[in-house]
């Protein structure tokens, strides 16, 4: 039996010696972090009842920054030793600014601004001026940037790109006796777990499930993050496999990893400009459709789920369009609305079922 998240994060503090900074979404350089010592434990979907954060929000912000406040406000984040902030979207920047300038935690908190699209020379240099500054600002309180070890994180989050991306190539192709659930459960625990146990973990779940399964009735999902879990469970009770997916906590900022180049803050630029079109990038909807047709093709999915955080507003500026842009190629589509945590509700498993039933 694995520890728990808590335990595993206790110890990773007592016996390692390493920090712990609450990281929210999405694209970060976190092999950065790993060879300052700092562990990232990703703020995502923490399972908590909301009772404080409502007085510092607006009702219409999504449920990541609610529920991401209230872990910091029930105290959740005392063991943390630092705060990073990319800058993903709006409504993160909102909760960095509350975070950092009205709450008085008296902890560290770290910015980092990613380039938009259009992409141009410019960008890049911008990039790596970005990820050179994070360093100078996390050196003050982490000590010097060893930068062999920066080299050696580099590589190991290469080995760990390379084998999530054997991981999804294998569930693609019907090659990976996993359920839908497991796949997530495995894929997600790299939101808090050191490469030195992620990359074991991942290698022994694809070692322990590589085989031929049925594929048929097969979807993509596309979203920010796969919660509620229930659908996923919905999906298995059914019969239906993911085939891939296009989640932002997942494929979209996973898969690249940092690219070969000799220079690591080189290949850290290179991977960030390798990522898959993004809402929270402002990729064009047309690379985002294209992108979606080649996982539909590559999968044999048979429609695609776009799986909404209710009141993410990158993800639901795009949606219209890129639902319009896939239903004119043929693929089948529905939209979701969900709250984290929330479960699934009857109303949501007959549309799913409803869905299934129609692309079989
Ligand atoms: S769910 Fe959407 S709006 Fe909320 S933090 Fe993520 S990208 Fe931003």
């Amino acid at each position: 039996m694995p520890p728990s998240r808590k335990e595993y994060l206790l110890q990773q503090k007592e016996k390692h010696g390493r920090r712990l900074f609450g990281v929210f979404p999405a694209q970060y350089p976190r092999e950065i972090l790993w060879a300052l010592n700092v562990l990232p434990v990703e703020i995502w979907d923490p399972p908590l009842e909301v009772s404080h954060a409502n007085a510092h929000l607006q009702p219409y912000i999504c449920s990541v920054v609610r529920l991401g406040l209230e872990l910091i406000l029930q105290g959740h984040g005392r063991n943390l030793d630092g705060f990073l902030f990319p800058h993903t979207c709006d409504s993160i920047q909102n909760l960095a600014s509350i975070v950092n300038d009205y709450l008085g935690l008296n902890k560290p908190c770290y910015f980092f601004y990613h380039p938009k699209a259009p992409y141009r020379p410019s960008s890049r240099l911008f990039y790596s001026r970005q990820l050179k500054d994070l360093v100078s600002n996390l050196e003050a309180q982490c000590g010097p940037l060893d930068t062999g070890e920066l080299q050696r994180r580099v590589e190991q989050g290469r080995q760990i790109a390379s084998t999530l991306g054997e991981l999804y190539r294998l569930r693609g192709e019907g090659k990976l006796r996993a359920s839908n659930q497991a796949f997530y459960q495995v894929i997600r625990r790299g939101e808090y777990l050191h490469p030195d146990d992620f990359l074991p973990l991942l290698r022994q779940f694809r070692d322990s499930s590589e085989g031929d399964v049925k594929t048929g009735r097969g979807v993509v999902l596309s979203g920010v993050v796969p919660n509620p879990p229930e659908i996923l469970a919905l999906l298995d009770e059914i019969g239906v496999r993911v085939g891939d997916d296009d989640f932002l906590s997942c494929s979209r900022r996973l898969l690249p990893g940092p690219g070969r180049g000799t220079d690591p803050f080189e290949a850290l630029t290179e991977g960030y400009f390798a990522m898959a079109p993004c809402t929270t990038k402002d990729s064009p909807v047309s690379e985002r459709i294209s992108y979606l047709m080649t996982k539909v093709q590559r999968s044999g999915a048979k429609g695609v789920i776009f799986w909404m955080v209710k009141f993410c507003e990158p993800e639901l500026f795009d949606v219209p369009q890129v639902v319009e842009g896939l239903r004119r190629e043929g693929v089948a589509t529905l939209v979701l609305d969900t709250e984290l945590n929330q479960g699934l509700s009857g109303q949501m498993r007959t549309r799913v079922e409803a869905f299934v039933e129609m692309i079989t």
